[in-house]
């Protein structure tokens, strides 16, 4: 029976780890956390989107920049075929209203609960917590526990290292300097699906913590997305503002800082807003007016009258325009300790189409640890379990050559 070690006992760990039992290998999972699943456990503290079913163009388009390399992956191992596994593990899913699949009643923990048994009752797992991957030489590990070195032979690898965001729960990216050390090029990481800094004034950083503006639809560079966005006294963060991180961050990186567009009420046009401005106000002060005819919520109007002129308050059609659009200034991303995940890592030049290291050949990455990027909407998980199934399929093709 053919062993291969996995490192890393996040959702590509372990999921590489079901398949290989699955097909018959004995497989030895480390990771140098005591317990497996961290960053998933986080990720299920705001409910767990465990992938998306859009039009497969949408859903392939979301990896930007990557699509190219992730087709594959994500075409063998599809958002139905994911469904389809945890529904043999026991874990029924149901599809939100915007194509978001959610677990139907499993808690994260629970699922990660049955996911851990279903690998323990396999006489050929055995895992190792507590053990963290320290160097590397060729065709050999080095893991460093509280009391001893391990030095091990492996011909079969597959690392699921994760990225660089949230390092407490064990995705710290120092692998990279490993990764160097066995001269492969990695690109740096940088924070993805983050928050954005930006400067309040400070008595509206007074009146903001973490307060949400519902139903808010924010525009870039000519794209738009609709969502709740969560005003922080650091600046913005929020389902709307994650989907553009990306390019959000690039155009900070390259102006030294960037602008997004605020509608505060993407169902009216601003001719509609024009004319219920113009309904009878009387005595009412304008926030009241606001509030009565837009249904503008207070949060809405403090934020216009932030980031806008006094004087637009004067003249309606101004004022339509303004909520139809606000400026905000975006500074910086916030660090990357906080990012949901993190762009960079293993440079696509070093893999092959199975995520193997090409240098390196037996040894595959796979998950948040390479270099692909996609935004929140479940597109993150179903990337880290198609890159995962397809590195366990190059282990198949390898040990079927031998
Ligand atoms: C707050 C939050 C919410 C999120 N919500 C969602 C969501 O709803 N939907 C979604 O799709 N994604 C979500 N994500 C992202 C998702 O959780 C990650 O993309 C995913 O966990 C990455 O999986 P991975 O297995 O590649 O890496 P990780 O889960 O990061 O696992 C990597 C593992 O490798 C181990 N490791 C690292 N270095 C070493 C070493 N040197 N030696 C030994 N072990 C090591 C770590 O301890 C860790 O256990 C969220 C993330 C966060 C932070």
């Amino acid at each position: 029976m053919e062993k291969v070690i996995v490192i890393g006992a996040g959702p590509t760990g372990l999921f590489a780890t079901t398949l290989l039992l699955e097909r018959g290998y004995a497989v030895d999972l480390y990771d140098q956390k005591s317990k497996a699943g961290r960053k998933l456990l986080l990720a299920g503290k705001s409910g767990l989107n465990i992938t998306n079913i859009k039009d497969p163009e949408d859903f392939d388009a979301a990896y930007k920049c990557r699509q190219d390399k992730m087709a594959l992956s994500l075409n063998s191992f599809t958002p139905a075929d994911l469904r389809h596994w945890l529904r043999q593990l026991g874990v029924e899913t149901y599809v939100g209203s915007t194509g978001l699949v959610f677990p139907l009643s499993h808690s994260t923990e629970t699922i990660l609960s049955i996911w851990m048994d279903s690998l323990v009752s396999s006489k050929n797992f055995t895992f190792f917590p507590n053990h963290r991957l320290v160097s590397v030489g060729r065709g050999s590990l080095c893991f460093e526990t509280k009391n001893k070195i391990i030095n091990l032979k492996a011909p079969l690898v597959v690392m699921g290292l994760g990225g660089a965001s949230y390092p407490v729960t064990g995705s710290d990216g120092k692998w990279r300097l490993l990764l160097e050390s066995m001269e492969l090029e990695t690109i740096p990481f940088k924070p993805a699906n983050c928050g954005f800094e930006c400067t309040w004034s400070p008595f509206f950083k007074e009146k903001i913590n973490y307060t949400a503006i519902k139903n808010i639809k924010l525009t870039f560079q000519n794209k738009s997305k609709r969502g709740e966005a969560v005003l922080t006294s650091y600046g913005i963060e929020g389902g709307p503002i994650y989907h553009y991180s990306r390019e959000i961050r690039d155009s900070i990186e390259q102006y030294g800082r960037t602008t997004v567009f605020l509608d505060l009420l993407p169902d009216l046009t601003s001719k509609d807003i024009f004319c219920k401005l113009n309904r009878k106000r009387g005595k009412t002060s304008l926030s009241n007016h606001l509030r009565k005819q837009l249904k503008l919520s207070g949060i809405k109007i403090l934020l216009l009258r932030e980031l806008t002129e006094k004087i637009i308050f004067n003249d309606y059609s101004l004022l339509a325009k303004a909520i139809k659009g606000i400026p905000l200034i975006l500074e910086r991303p916030r660090p990357i300790e906080e990012a949901i995940s993190s762009s960079g890592g293993v440079a696509f030049t070093e893999l092959d189409s199975f995520f193997m290291l090409k240098k390196y050949p037996g040894w595959f990455t796979a998950g948040e640890m390479v270099d692909w990027d996609a935004p929140t909407g479940g597109y993150l998980l179903q990337g880290c379990f198609s890159t995962a199934y397809t590195a366990v399929e190059g282990i198949n093709k390898i040990t079927a050559i031998l």
